[in-house]
């Protein structure tokens, strides 16, 4: 709004002057022939009609007369004219009237002069009331027209302002559309980097795990041949000194590959029914000797509330509880350790359970305890020196507790012990399902009956090693470098099972197993092979990987194989699988391991 337009609905207000000059206009209209004066309370001249002489004392002294009579009062001009007065309440005013016709006596009250001119003063009053009213109306309209031309143009400018915001923020909301756009392009490009980068790693990890176990595969193995053969003492000794160095380094490195692997996400849990006091019982197996060789008591004990077969990952569940009970071995030189599950509450069918382990040992000083659930971190930077170890147990098990939907925490009172405890719910298993443990004891229990393995591999140390364990389990062994070389094998000489490596060069595991398949499936090909033609059943063929993942489990399953053993190749778990897998009616058994 402009201010000159707002100003004018201040112009033509009627002012008090305005007002007692419009009322003795009237009145001189009505009473042409007297001469009329308007005076103030104080005797000041506000204004007149036809002059009429008067010194201010005589106007004042008038004045005050009439503004304490009731009616007229008698005064007289300077030049002696009579006159009279009457005090005027509403204007605040003295109206002094000279009306030389009127004889004196005819002023007193109730006269009829007195009543006419007192009537005739009401009227011009009245009129002159009338007319302030009208112009005060006639004000009121131009105010109210100058306040709706503001009020219409406040709106259009209102609406002009509300146009101009529209705008602006259209344009607004396109730089930003434009912008998130950009950005989500950018983090979508990001996240392509990423998941390349992520599935980089998780080959390299893969090729890693390959390329360090099998290593670790022929130390072990040959260091446990040699062990058994016949040895002096110091040679015996130093055998002993190469499994264990190599066992604990074979550790580091799934302790690694690990942690790796639960940071790349790659980490799943298996969901398979095991028994709790099996797992609790083989933790306590592992430490029972070195305890009581310690001096130490080592105990179990498993509530009854908690459930006895439970759903979940035995092996993972395994593995945190041998890092607890080894770091409370391993820091603990009297007194006890106990391992201990007890009940904590049931909700949504799963029985929330607490695992402890607890032990007497040195503690763990307060302002650490944080610390050392870091990788590659000790509770004080003596303890590598003292005890071995490199930081990474806890920070693994504390993962794997997460995975597991618990919270892995620890009391600790230096010289005093440590409990290292977590709180996860249990899944009990179905009655009818047979875990797979159970499935390999029952296995197990079958008599070794022997027969001829083909070994498919192309490192000629594992061909050793493994050649070597195959016989000492009874059963005669050929050996082929790579697929191509099995089929040639199967072309000529008939076979109760392939041990069949997957990464091999020329033709790998996966290619020969898929090849056998569709040989098997074609009856005009599968009559030149020996090794084929006679079998009324699939060939048995159990893939030898170093790659643990479950994918590469399944992937050996989707060529066609039917078992999976990862190496290094551990003596009884190859046992366990040839005996389980070789056909009853097998070939016969082989006499002379050499
Ligand atoms: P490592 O034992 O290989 O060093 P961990 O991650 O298992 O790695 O343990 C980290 C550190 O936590 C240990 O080095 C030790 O200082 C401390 N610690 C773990 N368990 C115990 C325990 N039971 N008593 C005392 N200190 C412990």
């Amino acid at each position: 709004m402009t201010e000159a337009t707002f100003d004018a609905i201040f112009d033509d207000l009627i002012d008090v002057n305005e007002e007692l000059q419009s009322f003795l206009r009237i009145l001189d209209g009505l009473l042409p022939q007297a001469s009329l004066l308007l005076v103030n309370e104080a005797g000041v001249l506000l204004d007149g009609t036809r002059p009429l002489a008067f010194a201010q004392p005589l106007r004042e002294k008038l004045v005050n007369e009439a503004k304490s009579t009731d009616g007229f009062v008698v005064g007289k001009t300077e030049n002696d004219v009579r006159c009279h007065a009457v005090y005027l309440e509403k204007l605040s005013a003295v109206l002094i009237i000279s009306c030389a016709a009127a004889p004196d006596d005819a002023w007193g009250p109730g006269s009829a002069l007195a009543t006419l001119l007192q009537n005739t003063i009401d009227l011009a009053m009245h009129r002159q009331e009338r007319e302030m009213l009208v112009a005060d109306h006639e004000q009121s309209v131009r105010q109210i027209n100058i306040l709706q031309q503001q009020h219409g143009k406040l709106i259009e400018d209102n609406y002009r302002q509300y146009r101009l915001n529209q705008d602006r923020e259209k344009e607004y909301a396109r730089k930003l559309e434009s912008e998130i756009a950009k950005q989500t392009a950018e983090l979508r490009e990001a996240n392509v980097r990423l998941e390349e980068i992520s599935r980089l790693k998780s080959d390299f990890l893969a090729n890693m795990s390959h390329e360090l176990r099998t290593p670790m595969n022929a130390i072990i193995g040959f260091s446990e041949l040699l062990s058994e053969t016949p040895l002096g003492e110091e040679q015996l000794d130093y055998t002993r000194t190469i499994a264990q160095s190599a066992a604990s380094l074979l550790s580091l490195i799934n302790d690694i590959l690990d942690l790796a692997k639960i940071e790349a996400g790659k980490l799943e849990l298996e969901h398979l029914p095991f028994d709790l006091a099996e797992v609790i019982g083989n933790v306590a197996a592992m430490f029972k000797i070195p305890a009581r060789e310690k001096g130490v008591v080592f105990t179990c004990k498993i509530d009854g509330n908690v459930p006895k077969r439970i759903m979940g990952d035995s092996n993972r569940l395994r593995q945190v509880l041998i890092n607890l009970a080894g770091n409370a071995m391993k820091f603990t030189e009297q007194g006890g350790i106990d391992i201990e599950v007890a009940y904590e509450r049931e909700a949504a069918s799963r029985i929330f359970s607490r695992f402890s382990v607890r032990d007497s040992g040195i503690g763990i000083p307060a302002d650490r305890v944080g610390a050392i659930f870091e990788k590659f971190t000790q509770a004080d930077g003596s303890t590598t020196r003292k005890y071995g170890g490199t930081g990474l147990g806890l920070a693994i098990c504390l993962q794997l507790v997460e995975l597991m939907g618990g919270r892995l925490a620890v009391e600790s009172e230096v010289g005093k012990g440590s409990t290292f405890y977590f709180v996860i719910p249990l899944e009990e298993a179905p009655a009818e399902i047979i875990s797979l443990d159970e499935h390999k004891i029952a296995g197990l229990e079958k008599t070794a009956r022997g027969g001829r393995i083909l070994l498919v591999e192309d490192n000629a140390v594992n061909q050793r090693l493994a050649s070597i364990l195959i016989t000492r389990e009874g059963y005669k062994v050929e050996v082929a470098s790579d697929g191509a070389e099995a089929l040639e094998h199967l072309r000529h000489q008939p076979f109760d099972l392939v041990l069949m490596d997957v990464q091999m060069p020329n033709m790998d595991g996966m290619e020969a197993t898929r090849r056998i398949r569709k040989i098997e499936a074609d009856p005009d090909q599968k009559q030149s092979y020996v090794g084929l033609r006679a079998l009324t059943q699939p060939l048995g063929i159990v893939g030898l990987t170093a790659h643990a993942r479950k994918e590469d489990e399944a992937a050996c399953y989707a060529a066609g194989m039917n078992g999976f053993l990862t190496k290094p190749i551990v003596k009884a778990k190859l046992a366990m699988i040839l005996n389980e897998m070789m056909p009853q009616a097998s070939c016969e058994k082989n006499t002379d391991p050499s």
